[in-house]
């Protein structure tokens, strides 16, 4: 059983590799985006004031998130390990988190900026149906139409360039005192690097594995 946290900026691949992660691996997925989403829909008492906030567009409070964690981290079946992803974002989160979970490792995610950049500003997402293709990689069979609906393509708007370099500032600046704050607690760091932009998805995530497997985790 493996507790981990995985950190990667915007267009890392961060929740590509979390999803194949966790299939290789006996682990959840802990995104805290998706319980919030799941609670509000399920109408629990958390999630209806979870449903509160997010509806007026605020920020769950710290106290309330940790609640939700908590409850959550207590329903996965014994044995079985759990990988954050969006969480901690924030020291003040990473100390109360300390207090219910133990972190065996940190996966750090190093996609060079320009990777990140060439990924997003070719990604596509479908009007009608929301799929999302990627001219690099997956592009749609017909230019700029949806192949599962037939519905027309667009480019989000902070998929371009300038947008991209901010939210990867914004990342950074957010990310280093964790990384800092992991680092001085003495866990474990697991990097994966990813410095070509036809790097495919497995091969950074037999990376993370052998990272693993060296400090024994896994
Ligand atoms: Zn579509």
């Amino acid at each position: 059983m493996v507790n981990l946290i995985i950190f990667g900026a915007p267009g890392s691949g961060k929740g590509t590799y979390a999803s194949r992660l966790l299939s290789r691996l006996n682990l959840e997925v802990v995104a805290t985006g998706d319980i919030f989403r799941g609670m509000i829909k399920e109408e629990t008492p958390l999630g209806l004031k979870v449903k509160e906030y997010v509806e007026n567009g605020l920020l769950v409070p710290d106290e309330i998130t940790l609640e939700v964690l908590k409850q959550y981290l207590a329903k996965i079946p014994k044995g079985k390990g759990f990988l954050l992803d969006g969480y901690p974002r924030t020291i003040e989160q990473a100390k109360a988190l300390d207090k219910i979970a133990k972190i065996d490792a940190v996966i750090h995610l190093i996609v060079s900026d320009w990777i990140i950049i060439e990924r997003l500003s070719s990604r596509r997402i479908c009007k009608n149906c929301g799929a999302i293709y990627n001219m690099l990689y997956l592009k749609p069979k017909r230019d700029m139409i949806c192949d599962k609906c037939g519905g027309p393509l667009y480019q989000r708007e902070d998929d371009v360039p300038e947008v991209i370099k901010r939210r990867i500032e914004v990342y950074e600046k957010q990310t280093q005192p964790l990384l800092e704050y992991y680092r001085e607690k003495g866990v474990p760091f697991v990097e994966a690097k990813c410095e070509k932009l036809e790097t495919p998805p497995e091969t950074v995530v037999e990376e993370i594995i052998k990272g693993l497997e060296k400090l024994k985790l896994v």
